[in-house]
């Protein structure tokens, strides 16, 4: 079964909407991708979020054995499509549907902790990479969750942030589009004073700070004036996508002062994401390449003068799936094709091995608790 992947390269995915996909979609993440294909075949599903790239059975041929796995819904204003779950208008309906989410991880976990577990510190992170590392469990690995909260919305105010926390919550994005917190991906602007005063709350508890659909001017503060840990889950490089005119992406400022705080950033295999223009329907899948993905895994690492800061973070059914990845992915387990694409660009094993998880996982052992 692992024979024609290099053993054990270890992925960390750092972004992936499992419990927005579990209580929109009803998706059973149990289930390998090629089932819930077969299950949503015609369906809305597919035609609002695509064929699924994402299931344990996947997730244990690709070794994917850690998945920053999110809080997210999508503010009402930029809903579209029928389906009605998981939107919000207000604060507290954001609150509910964030809340519901992190539930779902605890309910999923509890009942199936040969296949899902969460990862709050640092002794739940060691566990899963021991038993992964273990070669007599051959029927398979629990894949670690590290819970994200993407658009933050659900934070109605600074004394909830123990809750969160207790309840397994370790990064926080505040954008998305732009929120109470923070101007993000096309709302732009600065942080707010909210997101300001939200800063200096979590810093107490040492949540990480993730700057993926910041507003360059927001993020660019927040690198100033956050004192905790500094990622980028999910987002590609603003200067490989000129005249995008999205800024979704990372600029080299950005890129340098994550990479400054010592911080990661997660690469998304998404085609709209690598070849600006590409739009599902309109373009071929095969106009873009996983080379595209090593493009801006390298400029990372050109930029850091290492292969210390970049890693993956697929975003793998955050809207999109089967119908607009490279060719070379089927499913998530598919990453794995990273690991010679990167060797003919020059990457030793080593680098190899930091890229696909090691960074996140050498982050992830720094941040979280003991
Ligand atoms: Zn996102």
């Amino acid at each position: 079964m692992r024979s024609s992947i290099i053993p054990m390269t270890l992925i960390v995915d750092a972004h992936a909407d499992i419990a927005y996909n579990m209580l929109k979609y009803g998706r059973d993440y149990t289930n390998a991708a090629a089932e819930t294909r077969r299950l949503e075949a015609g369906t809305a599903n597919v035609l609002e979020n695509e064929d699924t790239l994402l299931g344990w059975p996947d997730y244990q041929r690709g070794h994917v054995a850690v998945v920053f796995s999110t809080l997210y819904a999508t503010p009402v204003r930029w809903h579209t499509g029928a389906n009605n779950l998981q939107v919000y208008k207000t604060f507290d309906e954001a609150h509910q549907h964030y809340h519901d989410q992190l539930l779902i991880y605890h309910r999923l976990t509890d009942s199936t902790p040969d296949k899902f577990r969460l990862i709050a510190s640092v002794r739940d992170l060691n566990l899963i990479l021991d038993h992964w590392m273990n070669p007599l469990y051959e029927s398979g690995h629990p894949v670690g969750m590290v819970v994200l909260m993407e658009g933050a919305e659900g934070i109605r105010s600074l004394s909830e942030l123990e809750e969160w926390y207790e309840l397994g919550v370790r990064l926080i994005g505040p954008a998305w589009v732009g929120t109470r917190y923070s101007g993000g991906w096309k709302e732009p602007g600065p942080l707010t004073n909210d997101g300001r005063k939200l800063l200096s709350a979590m810093v107490d508890y040492n949540f990480t700070l993730d700057l993926s659909h910041m507003d360059e001017q927001a993020a660019l503060e927040a690198l100033d004036i956050y004192r905790g840990p500094i990622v980028g889950t999910h987002g590609n490089c603003l200067s490989l996508m000129p005249n995008s005119n999205s800024n979704r992406h990372f600029s080299d400022r950005i890129l340098e002062g994550i990479i400054e705080r010592d911080g990661v950033v997660g690469i998304v295999p998404f085609n709209s994401y690598l070849k600006v223009g590409w739009t599902v329907g309109k373009n071929k899948r095969e106009e873009v390449s996983l080379r595209h993905v090593v493009n801006h895994i390298d400029h990372i690492c050109q930029i850091a003068g290492d292969a210390l800061h970049a890693g993956i973070g697929s975003d793998f059914d955050g809207g999109f799936g089967l119908q607009s990845v490279p060719p070379e992915i089927d499913t998530v387990a598919d990453l794995q094709n990273l690991v010679s694409l990167l060797q003919a660009r020059g990457y030793s094993e080593t680098d190899v091995v930091n890229v696909l998880g090691g960074n996140w996982i050498t982050r992830l052992k720094r941040d979280l608790p003991k």
